[in-house]
């Protein structure tokens, strides 16, 4: 049996004023591009026919040339490899192109012109996905991930490469159904570990067990996607179309019937309070999320008015994890470690939430693209390029230790669990920018509507 294995993953915030281009994707080639566990687990009883898997950071609109590029050259190599008995595709599931829009449907529709309706088609999703009925309709089997934060990609990958070896096994052609709710949600109030989510997860294996269905899933979606596919939906693969159908509507009814229940796991709070909060905290360190400028959810990084708030507010001990500003690393390394620096800091790549603010501050250390700098009792860690903080690794360029310090903010939504596990205390401040949790605050022009909550239904 021979598979081949190809992909384009991106999850997009239209909300974003920035634009993902080619040099923003890691491409990985040829045999580069097979997942390790994938070699590891079918490596020896499947031949592979590995074609290219490109990914990027979360961030806006993917251009048409970025899109169109890495498209014709994944086809290109589909073409070449070809003759195969399935394709396997790593994908996201939130992919916004300009022009185009839906990028996954695009895909598939290229990837259906050259190998024909009947060749089995897998792929493995984040849940942070927005899927359209006619992409969908051009998998035989979609499985996404079960966890948020998440940690079982490696695992996901197995299952639907899995599935699909076995469905080409036994000569059964499999189906996805899904149901789309009108019903949208920030990941951040669906954290797998706690309820609602918790118990709707743990429901896929009892779907699971039904006779001739192979898979679950459900999509919480990605809500700073403006398209007219971003809702959350059900997704269950089986053997009969209409069976699997009516299991992902009962699935579907059943995650209706909690739309009130879901909820941010820590408590999400106005900036000003959470900075009183934070600096009225005895013990840290107290971790806080500046929500509105995620980068793991296509935030700019480089919005600034938090840290000016804290400045003002004269926050003690603070670690400020990070400001993307390339000018201000080049300032700083100019100067060198010791010396004082007049900086204006942020607002260049997200101008339309924040303006850069000017601070003198001393220079700590300069390394590999990171400058770490003092003002007042807060370090700064500033970046040359879009990057979270979001492992204890992550920090460690800065020189700087986040468990020593009392407050640290972080340009996330939701802790990863590394970090979770470390603090004291954590929540998420409510903060302007694209990845702003108020979400009935956004521009939306293109989902379909009534939506719950934004629309009474
Ligand atoms: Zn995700």
């Amino acid at each position: 049996m021979r598979i081949a294995v190809a992909g384009i993953g991106h999850e997009t915030n239209t909300f974003s004023s920035l634009r993902t281009t080619l040099s923003d994707f890691w491409v990985r080639r040829g045999e580069e591009c097979v997942p390790r566990e994938i070699a590891e687990e079918f490596g020896a009883e499947v031949e592979l026919a590995p074609c290219l898997i490109a990914s990027a950071t979360p961030n806006g609109m993917v251009t048409l040339s970025a899109y169109t590029e890495l498209r014709d050259e994944l086809l290109a190599r589909l073409k070449l490899r070809m003759p195969f008995d399935g394709i396997y595709l790593s994908l996201h599931g939130a992919m916004e192109v300009e022009e185009i829009g839906d990028g996954e449907t695009d895909l598939l529709r290229s990837i259906r012109r050259l190998v024909g309706p009947n060749m089995p088609i897998a792929a493995s999703l984040d849940l942070h996905g927005n899927l359209s009925p006619e992409f969908v309709a051009s998998v035989n089997i979609l499985t996404a991930l079960r966890t948020a934060p998440h940690i079982d990609g490696p695992e996901t990958r197995v299952r639907a490469f899995r599935h699909l070896v076995q469905s080409i096994r036994q000569g059964v052609r499999l189906t996805t159904a899904m149901k789309k709710l009108p019903l949208l949600l920030p990941g951040e109030n669906a954290v797998t570990a706690t309820e609602p989510s918790k118990s709707l997860y743990a429901h896929i294996s009892e779907l699971e067990s039904n006779e001739g269905i192979w898979d679950a899933s459900l999509m919480i979606a990605c809500a700073w996607t403006d398209s007219p596919h971003t809702s959350v939906s059900t997704l269950v693969v089986g053997e009969d179309g209409e069976r699997a159908s009516t299991l992902a509507c009962e699935y579907g009814d059943l995650v209706w019937t909690k739309r009130h229940e879901f909820g941010p796991e820590v408590a999400t709070i106005p900036l000003r309070e959470a900075i009183a909060r934070a600096m009225a905290a005895t013990e840290g360190p107290v971790f806080v999320s500046d929500s509105g400028d995620n980068v793991t959810a296509g935030g700019a990084g480089d919005v600034s008015f938090m840290l000016g708030k804290l400045l003002t507010a004269g926050a003690k001990d603070v670690l400020y994890a990070g400001i993307t500003d390339p000018a201000a690393v080049e300032a700083c390394v100019a100067v060198g470690p010791g010396e004082t620096v007049e900086l204006s800091l942020g607002g260049k790549l997200d101008a339309i939430n924040c303006q850069p603010l000017g601070i003198t501050a001393k220079v700590l250390r300069v390394e590999g693209g990171t400058a770490t700098v003092e003002v007042d009792d807060i370090t700064v860690v500033i970046t040359d390029g879009r990057r979270p903080f979001h492992t204890l690794e992550s920090f460690e360029p800065s020189g700087i230790d986040p468990l020593s310090k009392r407050i640290v903010v972080v340009k996330q939504g939701y802790l990863a669990p590394e970090l979770r596990e470390r603090c004291s205390e954590t929540f998420i401040a409510l903060t302007p920018g694209f990845t702003d949790l108020r979400i009935a605050c956004l521009p939306y022009r293109n989902l379909s509507r009534p939506i719950y909550p934004l629309d009474p239904i």
